[in-house]
C-alpha cells in the first residue's frame, strides 16, 4: 500500500493534526516541531498526543516525520547560532519520544563561506552532542538544492556527516525530489541511475522518508522552488516512477508542495491512482 501524506499545521496540537490527514485520506503526514522560524516550541499535552495515538491506530496512519525549523543552522560560524540549533534539537529529540519510533528530518545547513568541511565538523560536533543511545527517534539528513552554501546539496556530503556520527543507528537520509533535481540528479530520464549512486555513496539501507515534489526550475538550478506534483520541471510521469521504483515504493512520502488540503487530498488521490500494488 502506498504510504503518502502532506505536510500539515502542528499549530492546533497532534489530534487535530490527526483528524486533517483522515479527512485527505492520508495515511502518514510531516509536521513542524515548532514555528518553522524556530522560538519557543508549545508544551505537549499528554492527552493530545494519546487521542492523536488512537486515531491513527484507528485510521492506519504511521511513519509520522517531523520537520526541524528550516531555520536553524548547525554549520553557522557563528557559535551563538551554532549553541540555538543544538539546543532546539535537543528538545525537539525530547518530543519526539512521546511519539516513538518515527523519525526527525533536518536540513545539514549552510556553511556561509567557511568550506563544506568545517560546517560538517560543526554538524557532526552537535549530532555527536545530543543523540541519545536510548532514543527511538530516527534522524534524517535532508538532501539539499545546494541553495547558496548549503551542505547536502551533493550525495557525498551526506556520506561523510553519516560517517562521522557515533550512533550510526539512529542516523538516516529523507530524500527529497525537488531538491536533488534542482541539485542536479537527473530523476527525470536517470531514475535507476541516480538511486545506484545514491546506494553507492549513502547506502539505500539509510533511506528512510521521501519528499515528493515537483520543482519549478530546470535541473541543476540550485533553487529549491517546489511546484504542485505535475506542474513543474519533473512532471507527473517521473514522479509516478519514483512513488513505484522498486527500491523506493515501500517508503514513506511527503508532499511539501505549495497546496491547502484540498490541493493535498487532490494530489493524494492522483498518486494513489497510480500507484501499482
Ligand atoms: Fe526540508
Ligand atoms: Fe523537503
Ligand atoms: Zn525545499
Amino acid at each position: 500500500m502506498l504510504t503518502i501524506g502532506c505536510h500539515l499545521s502542528s499549530s492546533k496540537g497532534y489530534e487535530a493534526m490527526g483528524k486533517d490527514a483522515v479527512k485527505i485520506h492520508a495515511n502518514t503526514l510531516q509536521f513542524f516541531t515548532r514555528n518553522p522560524r524556530g522560538g519557543k516550541a508549545k508544551a505537549i499535552e499528554q492527552k493530545d498526543v494519546d487521542r492523536f495515538l488512537a486515531l491513527s491506530q484507528e485510521e492506519g496512519i504511521n511513519r509520522i516525520l517531523a520537520h526541524a525549523p528550516y531555520t536553524l543552522n548547525a554549520a553557522s560560524a557563528d557559535p551563538g547560532i551554532r549553541e540555538f540549533a543544538k539546543n532546539t534539537m535537543a528538545d525537539d529529540l525530547v518530543r519526539m519520544e512521546y511519539t516513538p519510533g518515527n523519525c526527525y528530518n533536518f536540513h545539514p545547513g549552510s556553511h556561509v563561506g567557511q568550506g563544506v568541511e568545517t560546517g560538517i565538523t560543526y554538524i557532526c560536533e552537535m549530532l555527536n552532542a545530543i543523540l541519545e543511545p536510548k532514543q527511538q527517534t530516527t534522524v534524517l539528513l535532508e538532501t539539499m538544492a545546494g541553495k547558496g552554501s548549503e551542505i547536502g546539496g551533493k550525495f557525498e556530503e551526506l556520506r561523510e556527516i553519516l560517517d562521522r556520527v557515533e550512533l550510526k543507528d539512529h542516523m538516516g537520509v529523507c530524500l527529497d525530489t525537488c531538491h536533488i533535481w534542482d541539485g542536479g540528479y537527473d530523476v527525470v530520464n536517470h531514475l535507476d541511475e541516480v538511486l545506484t549512486e545514491f546506494d553507492n555513496i549513502i547506502g539505500l539501507d539509510k533511506l528512510k522518508a521521501v519528499h515528493l515534489n515537483d520543482s519549478l526550475n530546470e535541473m541543476g538550478s540550485h533553487k529549491d522552488r517546489h511546484a504542485r506534483i505535475g506542474e513543474g520541471k519533473i512532471g507527473l510521469d517521473a514522479l509516478v516512477r519514483v512513488i513505484n521504483h522498486p527500491v523506493l515504493k515501500n517508503l514513506p512520502f511527503y508532499l511539501e508542495t505549495p497546496n491547502e488540503l484540498d490541493g493535498y487530498q487532490q494530489e493524494i488521490a492522483l498518486l494513489r491512482e497510480h500507484y501499482q500494488e
